[in-house]
């Protein structure tokens, strides 16, 4: 019998969005500095670490929640299965999926899959790479509108929102005042802590 070390972990990136991918071997692991994986943006990472001999310590920048989610995976996981997947705890999005690197492939594009009919369900179209980007920024849009933070210079507060591949299309239904914002800054901005948003009136 023949054991193979090699394993492959796929996160999805906090930054561009992209799914990145990264071998280790089991060896690597269990030295005390752990692995790291690097999205090909640079502007992110995995992060595993050894926290006793029966168990690592995953940590990732979670894409929805702008914080980082911490998951333990024990050692016997890693050797034994296929394929271990962590999800957002307060989302149901696959974050982090470790194992050997058919399984973790197959398991990014059915939760790939499962991401696309959440969203078509929301009535989303052409989202692709940002889709989850995009319903963390019309949760956020609603939120908003419903406690009156979200309105136009000219006193309207009748916002039309179009959602695009790569952007969001803000736009007052009375004056016409436009706003758009990138699927790129929602991730990278501070979005989720705005307190407000105006719409302003073309000079
Ligand atoms: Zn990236
Ligand atoms: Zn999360
Ligand atoms: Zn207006």
């Amino acid at each position: 019998m023949i054991i193979n070390f090699d394993r492959t972990a796929a996160y999805r990136c906090p930054s561009c969005g992209e799914i990145a991918f990264g071998s280790f071997s089991m060896f690597e692991l269990s030295g005390e500095k752990g692995v790291r994986i690097e999205c090909s943006c640079g502007q992110s990472n995995l992060i595993m670490i050894p926290e006793n001999k029966n168990n690592f310590i995953v940590s990732i920048d979670c894409l929805v929640c702008d914080e980082t989610h911490k998951f333990s995976l024990p050692f016997q996981s890693l050797a034994k299965k296929d394929c271990t997947e962590f999800v957002c705890p307060n989302v149901a999005v696959g974050l982090v999926f470790i194992g050997r690197n058919d399984a973790v492939r197959g398991a990014v594009v059915r939760n790939e899959q499962y991401i696309e009919e959440v969203i078509t369900a929301c009535g989303l179209e052409h989202t692709g790479k940002n889709g989850v980007t995009m319903l963390k920024a019309l949760d956020k849009i609603q939120e908003l509108s419903d406690n009156e933070n979200l309105y136009c210079e000219c006193g309207s507060n009748m916002i039309d929102v179009e959602v695009r591949e790569n952007d969001l299309v803000l736009e007052c239904c009375l004056c016409g005042a436009s706003v758009s914002l990138s699927a790129d800054t929602i991730r990278n901005s501070d979005f989720s802590h705005l307190k407000q948003l105006i719409l302003k009136r073309k000079k």
